[in-house]
């Protein structure tokens, strides 16, 4: 899709399932003003839902983008572009929600460490490591970019759990 067609007045944050959190979302070709626009709206949602990240994908759009805060302080506002996710090291199990599945926090078992390689609102390649909360935002939004959710992730305690809770998503949903 060309980037400049994103429509930012009909942005929302769309559930689970919607079949567009599960596309392999295509690498953001020039960071433009429609990039840097999208990305003001995506945290605007963000912030309304009190999540830590959200991913493009999460509202419809088909791009390799996400917008993330893991401590709440606005410094900490990150908009990160074609990620990579590298170097992962160890593994930690920890209860993750997501703004597209409702009602759902599952155990989610990752590695504790990472480095990202993406490029950033001026498009400039940003190289970076982390562990714990951050290492697991970068993980889990970058799941979205190529339609992978929680859900995909949980253990069998989790899905024997939650599985009404997906029944009622996929009952009400309306295409
Ligand atoms: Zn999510």
């Amino acid at each position: 899709m060309a980037e400049a067609e994103i429509n930012l007045t009909d942005l929302r944050i769309i559930h689970y399932p919607d079949p567009r959190l599960r596309r392999k979302c295509a690498p953001v070709t020039n960071v433009d003003d429609s990039i840097r626009q999208l990305a003001h709206r995506m945290f605007e949602l963000m912030r309304e839902s009190r999540g830590v990240g959200l991913a493009a994908p999460q509202v419809g759009v088909p791009l390799r983008l996400f917008v993330m805060n893991h401590t709440g302080d606005p410094a900490d506002d990150r908009v990160i572009i074609n990620p990579q996710i590298e170097q992962r090291s160890g593994m930690a199990e920890a209860e993750e929600g997501c703004l597209s599945i409702p009602g759902v926090n599952v155990q989610v078992r990752r590695p504790s460490r990472c480095r990202l390689v993406a490029t950033d609102l001026d498009g400039n390649e940003v190289v970076s490591e982390a562990d714990e909360l951050q290492a697991r935002v970068w993980q889990h939004e970058s799941d979205h970019l190529d339609g992978v959710l929680i859900i995909d992730r949980m253990n069998a305690a989790d899905r024997i759990a939650v599985r009404k809770i997906l029944r009622g998503l996929e009952d009400g949903y309306v295409r």
